[in-house]
């Protein structure tokens, strides 16, 4: 409580000098990039156009100061955990207050302007609690047979900043595994090629079917937003690796073959076109777990 109590006053202060701090000093510019660079200088005359890590560090070091020898780790704990929230509340402050300052010089470049409102943009386009996870919040999905349908399904548009070439009704959990995937097998596995990947063929996400569309057999898990079929690549140079075409050829072989080996483990189960003839054009990304582990062919 204590805690919270004393941030709320830093914050509110500091808030206050942000909006009515009259400007003294004959050397704006000069003050801002001072301000920039020293925490103690942040603190002491916040301008709106101070950067979040600065503010953050500033704020850090005065408390930490005021409650050396507080040595309850719950309470270090809390302090921190206020310290990241007053930082956060400042970021988003911070390019308001910046609109409504009348003096023009002191507002950040167009360059930290840029990255704030595209972090604001990623904030509001996330999904599943992570801004590397870009799409719309769907909720629940009904199904037409009993065993489909989502709980809690997302529309996810990108993951780590590649788009899919349509957008994937899945689960979190799935989209979260497929964001693992594209940061640690996808991405390694394409490297420098073509520029990287621009876009991610995607040939099936939702959709209420049996297995493989086999007649009587279990309904997929892609009738219940786990799973994800993916056939290509879009590189940034124009160029496409396809599944179909590209796994068996000597250079893109090794590359999808990467990719799948990487699946596994990340994904429950992983399949190829080395599987079974329903597979060889795609891979086939679920979440559904075993209790043998994951299944990867
Ligand atoms: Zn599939």
């Amino acid at each position: 409580m204590r805690v919270t109590s004393v941030l709320v006053c830093v914050w509110i202060g500091l808030a206050a000098t942000a909006q009515a701090a009259p400007d003294t000093s004959l050397r704006p510019v000069a003050r801002n990039s001072a301000t920039l660079e020293s925490p103690q200088a942040a603190l002491g005359e916040t301008r709106p156009t101070a950067r979040p890590a600065v503010f953050e560090a500033a704020l850090t070091d005065q408390l930490t100061r005021q409650f050396e020898g507080e040595a309850d780790p719950g309470f270090q704990r809390a302090l921190t955990d206020q310290i990241g929230q007053a930082t956060r509340a400042f970021a988003t402050f911070s390019p308001q207050a910046t609109g409504l300052s009348i003096r023009p010089n002191l507002r950040p470049d167009s360059m930290v302007q840029k990255a704030m409102a595209q972090q604001r943009a990623r904030a509001r386009g996330a999904v599943c609690g992570d801004p590397d996870i870009q799409g719309e919040t769907v909720g629940f999905v009904p199904g037409r047979l009993s065993a489909c349908g989502i709980q809690d399904a997302v529309k996810v548009r990108s993951v780590a900043g590649i788009t899919l070439s349509q957008s994937a009704i899945i689960d979190c959990r799935t989209a979260k595994a497929l964001k693992t995937w594209v940061t640690k097998g996808m991405k390694p596995a394409i490297g420098n090629r073509g520029g990287g990947v621009s876009q991610i063929r995607v040939a099936a996400h939702y959709a209420c079917r049996t297995r493989n569309s086999q007649p009587g057999a279990k309904v997929s898990e892609h009738g219940k937003g786990r799973a994800i079929d993916i056939s290509g690549f879009r590189l940034r140079d124009g160029s496409e690796i396809t599944l179909i075409q590209g796994w068996d050829r000597r250079d893109t072989g090794s590359i999808l073959r990467k990719m799948h080996k990487r699946a596994c483990g990340i994904f429950g189960t992983v399949l190829g076109p080395d599987s079974d003839r329903f597979h060889k054009d795609h891979f086939h990304f679920d979440t559904a777990r075993y209790r043998s582990g994951s299944f990867c062919r």
